[in-house]
């Protein structure tokens, strides 16, 4: 029978898939021999068959029983016994860290008759009373739905009545009335009293928790960070041990390194008198984690000894939860810590000079999403800029935006357009929409392990934390700094993540110190860069996948090879006829005399000869891919409907020329209700005779003067939008006869160059062998394979129903974004499989937009591509992922 409940001496690490993360790890401390309080972990697959069937499985309340009786006898006291009762916390803890999406109910047990048994034992009346309202109002809010709001009004009232703000003022008293009036709002608001019942209070909470796995903003959370939703969340039933039994008693958390910088030292906070939710809620000011050292030196002493102990043991950054209840220290929690990306390099590497992990491992433990983020620009410290306040550097980055406070507000203003920064007294997990859409988050409250600070670590968003200064008013929707200025919502203000600071007015941006180095315009290179360097240069060892960048000018070709670029995967030749160019590409589209077209073409020669020598010049050595024109027909026509209105009027007005009417009929001759399925890619060229002559021309002949002059340059041709090997057969016996002009010779010599074709159609991918027997080398155009393997228009979607599709969890991520692999992967397999089974040294390669997303490129790099080519920036997050996917 499979069994649903582990003591936390029954498992380890390894079992996060059953025990969640906070049950795997509490089994690691355990076994350790570390002061964790004794508890057991009901498993993630209790959880997803509950939810899959509604109710729980059979057999997991006999378990939970069995395993409760164990406790009780090890503890020697019974779960809500009256005179000495045994209480329990029933909390969330899913594979990957969710922080706070889910629910965690403490204190379960309590009654109106163990409440007296918790007082006397404690001997302290305020603290049980205090625990007893805080268990109606967290199993009110949580197990039966009640707006968190009502209880909070209440406490808020209550401490109105005692002339006070901060909780600690309250008495024995105060809480015993105030656990009267909890009592009330249950009644009230979920129709049913609170129940008395100890063990079906753990039973709901349980249920609670396996509930909130589906909670709208734990949706929201796994989409955001890519997390399947089918996992499950595990539930940890622990003893309660207490930090709210005075103030030799407490509660912390605290990181082995520093989660923003990287650095070594004590970074964490502290509340005495308080239990867990209070410090990450941000509800109370902290203190530094070193001032435990005076509080309590022999728990601080071994919390440091412990933090040691769990850092070598998991050879990474941890974060924990403690408490300490009355001088003695227990471990509630611990995790590989979420981090910066700047963090993520420098302990990645300062782990490997302390010997504790090899190169390879410390490539894995970085992210092309996190050097992405090193790449993003920071404020310029020599700009004129009008502080506000400081607050604490919480996740770096350099953010401008229109002040908002609340999140739906910042979810609105951001759709229509604007950026914004949400401000908020502190943060909570419904906050989440608000912060996914602002670019950065400004609290008041709350320290830098308080729910802002983590959320926006672990989602990169640049973050400052317990601003204390600053008197945030939500419901006025302004701010106010110390000497008295009011910021109103809408006014623009600058945050800086990595110092704190807050500005007035959007702040102007320099090169972050890795985009100076890839840039090379820094002077000193830093233990980031240091990092980077060394980590990158690791991945460009090990992987396989080379990297080219799509470029078409020159400037980004030079660019992308200070990033790592290896070559051109694609350069788009429709970009260099916009602007004053199109009128020449119009023109000749509606040519109808050969002469016409031919003038068209001379035109245009010159221009495309200049534009590929500086491309050739900046990539010279390394292969450069330039695909022949391929724009939808419209792009390159008067609108229709537009020049419709326009005759109409010149008509009325009866000065319509002849010229424009034909105009207007050739433009109607060649419109399309479908542009994007319709006259493009190599359809075009067989349209309009002489135009891909003209651009392989003006190919080979700029190649050639190259060569002559000592040049290295490698071109190669490429076909678009090739359904079946006929169309790419004309164009490569066009491609041959401009090859074989003089004027394309080096040395009497053909230069030197492949013919190769994209594969973007379905079609084409399945007839591959055939296109093979012609093309040298495959690219596959994954935005127009994405395009018409799904029947998705690419310009239209992600605008429309996509959102419903991520909203309803059709699609976890869009396949525009990252490569859908089992069906549009499927077709590259296939692609791949069948076009080298006839040519051994077809190169295959990746120019779609999925040729920089990390899982997309893990999975290119199992199809066997040779590389990926993605825009200029994106080189180095597809150089490291590359080198992830290979070690
Ligand atoms: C593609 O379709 O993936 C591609 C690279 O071509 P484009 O985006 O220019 O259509
Ligand atoms: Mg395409």
């Amino acid at each position: 029978m499979t069994k649903f409940v582990y003591d936390f001496a029954e498992g380890d690490r390894d079992q996060k898939d059953l025990l969640g993360g906070k049950g795997a790890n509490l089994a690691e401390m355990t076994n350790l021999g570390l002061p964790v309080p004794p508890g057991f972990t009901i498993t993630t697959e209790a959880c997803r068959t509950y939810l899959a069937e509604g109710s729980e499985p059979p057999g997991l309340a006999d378990e939970v029983t069995e395993h409760l009786v164990a406790l009780e006898k090890a503890m020697g006291k019974g779960l809500g016994q009256a005179d000495d009762p045994l209480l329990v916390s029933v909390r969330s803890g899913a594979k990957f860290s969710m922080p706070g999406m889910m629910e965690t109910v403490l204190n379960v047990g309590l009654n109106d008759s163990s409440v007296q048994g918790l007082a006397s034992q404690a001997g302290d009346d305020r603290f049980a009373w205090d625990s007893y309202r805080r268990l109606i109002q967290m199993f009110g809010a949580t197990v039966l739905g009640i707006e968190a709001e009502h209880f909070v009004d209440a406490l808020e009232d209550a401490k109105k009545a005692k002339g006070t703000t901060d909780d600690l003022d309250l008495d024995a008293g105060d809480f015993t009335a105030l656990v009267e009036t909890f009592k009330g709002v249950v009644r009230e608001h979920a129709g049913r009293d609170f129940p008395q019942d100890p063990r079906e209070q753990m039973d709901l909470a349980i249920r609670a928790v396996f509930d909130s796995w589906n909670s709208p903003r734990a949706n929201v959370y796994r989409r955001q960070e890519r997390i399947p939703a089918d996992l499950g969340t595990a539930v940890s039933v622990c003893s309660m041990v207490f930090g709210n039994l005075g103030m030799d008693s407490g509660t912390g958390v605290a990181f082995t390194r520093d989660p923003a910088s990287g650095e070594q030292g004590i970074y964490g906070d502290y509340l005495q008198n308080a239990q867990g939710e209070d410090v990450v809620a941000g509800i109370r000011n902290t203190l530094h984690l070193t001032e435990l050292e005076r509080i309590d030196k022999a728990s601080y002493d071994e919390l440091l000894g412990i933090m040691t102990t769990l850092e070598r043991h998991y050879r990474d950054l941890c974060d924990i939860e403690f408490t300490i209840e009355r001088g003695k220290l227990w471990m509630l929690q611990t995790r590989v810590g979420k981090r910066t990306a700047a963090a993520a390099f420098t302990v990645a590497i300062q782990l490997v000079d302390e010997g504790l992990i090899d190169m390879d491992e410390a490539l894995l433990r970085v992210t092309g999403h996190q050097l992405a983020q090193l790449m993003f620009p920071r404020f310029d410290r020599d700009a004129d800029k009008e502080r506000l306040t400081t607050g604490m550097n919480a996740s770096p980055g350099a953010a401008s935006g229109v002040a908002v406070f609340d999140s739906p507000t910042a979810v609105r203003r951001n759709k229509g357009g604007e950026k914004v920064i949400l401000v908020r007294r502190e943060t909570n997990p419904d906050d989440l929409d608000g912060m996914i859409a602002a670019e950065g988050v400004l609290t008041s409250r709350g320290g830098r392990t308080s729910h802002a600070a983590v959320v926006a670590r672990g989602m990169g968003k640049t973050a400052v934390c317990g601003a204390e200064e600053l008197e945030v008013d939500v419901r006025a929707r302004k701010m106010t700094t110390p000497d008295g200025r009011e910021i109103v919502e809408g006014d623009t203000i600058s945050i800086d993540g990595t110092n704190g600071e807050v500005y007035l007015g959007e702040v102007p941006v320099v090169s972050s110190p890795v985009m100076a180095w890839f840039e090379g315009t820094n002077t000193e290179r830093g233990e980031l860069v240091e990092a980077v360097d060394r980590i990158l240069s690791h991945a460009d060892g090990a992987r396989r996948l080379r990297v080219r960048t799509n470029s078409d000018t020159g400037e980004d070709s030079a660019l992308a090879r200070q990033f790592g670029a290896e070559g051109i995967g694609l350069c788009r030749t429709e970009h260099m006829f916009l602007g004053e160019r199109r009128e020449l590409v119009e023109n000749l589209v509606l040519a109808e005399t050969r002469d016409d077209r031919e003038k068209c073409l001379q035109a245009l020669l010159p221009l495309q000869i200049e534009d590929f020598t500086a491309i050739y010049r900046a990539m010279e050595g390394l292969p450069v891919t330039i695909r022949l024109l391929d724009p939808p027909l419209h792009e390159f026509l008067p609108d229709y409907t537009e020049l419709s209105v326009e005759v109409a009027l010149d008509r009325e007005r009866g000065t319509l020329t002849e010229e424009k009417e034909e105009l207007l009929a050739n433009v109607r001759r060649l419109h399309e209700q479908n542009p994007m399925l319709g006259l493009r890619g190599v359809r075009l060229g067989i349209a309009v005779p002489g135009l891909f002559a003209m651009q392989v021309r003006a190919i080979t002949r700029a190649a050639a003067t190259l060569a002559a002059e000592g040049v290295t340059v490698l071109p190669e041709i490429m076909v678009p939008l090739v359904g079946t090997v006929q169309e790419l057969q004309a164009v490569a016996a066009e491609i041959a006869e401009v090859v074989a002009e003089p004027e394309s010779a080096v040395n009497g010599r053909p230069v030197e160059h492949q013919v190769g074709t994209m594969i973007e159609l379905p079609r084409a991918a399945l007839v591959a062998a055939q296109i093979a027997e012609t093309a040298q080398f495959f690219s596959f155009g994954t935005n127009d394979l994405t395009q018409t393997t799904w029947g998705f228009s690419r310009d239209d979607v992600e605008s429309s129903f996509f959102s419903e599709y991520l909203e309803s969890g059709i699609f976890g991520v869009s396949p525009f974004e990252s490569l859908d692999v089992e069906g549009v992967g499927e077709l590259v397999e296939i692609a791949s499989w069948r076009g080298r089974e006839v040519r051994h040294d077809l190169k295959l390669g990746i120019c779609g937009e999925h040729g920089g997303d990390p899982d997309s490129v893990h999975f290119f790099h199992r199809a066997g591509l040779d590389y990926v080519s993605c825009s200029p920036f994106r080189v180095p997050v597809a150089r490291l992922e590359a080198g992830r996917a290979a070690v």
